[in-house]
C-alpha cells in the first residue's frame, strides 16, 4: 500500500493506493494556510489514511506529497508556494521528521522495538498529476502508451512530461512550463515578467482576469454567457479553446509525446472541452498537410472526472528503497 497527498491552495486529497494502483481510500481536508499549517494539514491527511486503513505511516511502502510550487525532488524542500502562504519549506524534512518521533514515540510505549520510517517524496503537483494520469492510462487494458504529456488547465497553464514511463523534468526542472510561452507580443503583462504568456489566455486565472463574475467557477459563467449569445464571451472562449489547442501542438511538436492528456480544474469542461480542442486542431490540419499528419486530435484526452491525479502520482512517486531507521527507546 502507497499512501500520496495532493496539497492544494485550498483543499488537500489524501489516498492509499494498493499495488496495482487503484485507490483505495481518500479522505479530502481543508489545507492550513502558512507552513506549520500546511505541515499539520499534511499529517492529518496521513493519520486519517492510516487510521481507515489500519495500516501504520510506517509500514506504507512510499509516502509522497504533491504540492504548487518550486520543488526540488531531491530534497523535498518547497520554494514559492504563494498560495499556500509560505516562501521556504522543507516538507519532506518536516514530515519525515514527524513521522519518525511518532514511531519513535510508538515504539517506546512498548508497540514496536523498531520502526522504519519511509521518507516523505515531494513532487511539484503538475508533475506528479502527469505521474498518477500516465498510471490510469496505462492500466486501461491494451493502453500501452510510452510517453504522455499531461497538460494541466488549473490556475495557471503547465504540463508534466512522461517519456518512456518516466518523469522528465529537465536539467533545472523546468521542463513543461509551457504556460509561459508568449503567445501575443500586444498581451497582458504575465506575472514571470513576459507578456502575452499562453497562461494569460488559457487558463483559470486567464477566464476570472477576463470574465469577471461572482460566480465561484468563473469559465462557468462565461461558457453560460457566451451560449447565450454574448459576443465577448464567445471571444474568450474561443481564444481560450484556440490556446489549448496551441498548448497541444506546442507539446507535440516539441516532444511528440503519443499522449496529451488535459488535467486541473478546466478538465471538469469534459466532453464540451476535449470536442472543442479537437474541432481547432482538425481545422489547423486541414490548412497543414504536416499538422494533419502528426494526428493532434486523436492524440489529445482527457483526465475522467474526479480522479485525484496528483495524489495518486504523489504515492507512486516515493521510492521505496529510501527508509530511515528509528530505534525505539523501550
Ligand atoms: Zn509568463
Amino acid at each position: 500500500m502507497r499512501l500520496g497527498l495532493d496539497i492544494g491552495g485550498t483543499k488537500t486529497d489524501a489516498v492509499a493506493v494498493d499495488s496495482d494502483g487503484t485507490v483505495v481510500e481518500r479522505v479530502r481536508l481543508a489545507t492550513g494556510f502558512g507552513a506549520d499549517a500546511v505541515i499539520a494539514t499534511a499529517l492529518e491527511g496521513i493519520r486519517r489514511i492510516a487510521d481507515i486503513t489500519g495500516v501504520r505511516p510506517a509500514e506504507f511502502e512510499s509516502i509522497g506529497v504533491g504540492i504548487p510550487g518550486q520543488v526540488d525532488p531531491h530534497r523535498g524542500h518547497v520554494s514559492h508556494a504563494v498560495n499556500l502562504g509560505f516562501e521556504e519549506l522543507d516538507v519532506g524534512g518536516r514530515l519525515s521528521e514527524a513521522l519518525a518521533a511518532e514511531a519513535s514515540d510508538a515504539g517506546a510505549h512498548g508497540f514496536a522495538g523498531v520502526a522504519s520510517v519511509r521518507r516523505v517524496e515531494v513532487e511539484n503537483d503538475v508533475t506528479a498529476a502527469a505521474l498518477g494520469a500516465y498510471h490510469l492510462m496505462t492500466a486501461q487494458p491494451g493502453r500501452t502508451a510510452r510517453s504522455m504529456a499531461y497538460l494541466n488547465l488549473g490556475t495557471g497553464l503547465a504540463a508534466g512530461l512522461v517519456i518512456d514511463g518516466a518523469l522528465w523534468r529537465g536539467a533545472r526542472g523546468t521542463a513543461g512550463e509551457i504556460g509561459h510561452i508568449p503567445v501575443d507580443p500586444q498581451g497582458v503583462l504575465c506575472a514571470c515578467g513576459q507578456r502575452g504568456c499562453l497562461e494569460t489566455v488559457a487558463s483559470g486565472s486567464a477566464i476570472a482576469r477576463q470574465w469577471p463574475t461572482e460566480d465561484p467557477i468563473p469559465v462557468r459563467a462565461l461558457l453560460a454567457a457566451a451560449e447565450a449569445g454574448d459576443a465577448t464571451a464567445a471571444a474568450i472562449r474561443s481564444l481560450l479553446v484556440e490556446n489549448v489547442a496551441a498548448a497541444v501542438r506546442v507539446l507535440v511538436l516539441t516532444v511528440d509525446v503519443e499522449i496529451v492528456m488535459i488535467g486541473g480544474g478546466l478538465s471538469n469542461l469534459g466532453e464540451w472541452l476535449l470536442d472543442a480542442v479537437r474541432r481547432v486542431l482538425a481545422s489547423w490540419a486541414q490548412e497543414s498537410p504536416f499538422l494533419a499528419s502528426l494526428g493532434l486530435p486523436d492524440r489529445l484526452q482527457i483526465v475522467p472526472a474526479g480522479f485525484p491525479a496528483a495524489a495518486v502520482g504523489a504515492a507512486l512517486v516515493g521510492a521505496p528503497r529510501q527508509t530511515v531507521e528509528i530505534v525505539g527507546h523501550g
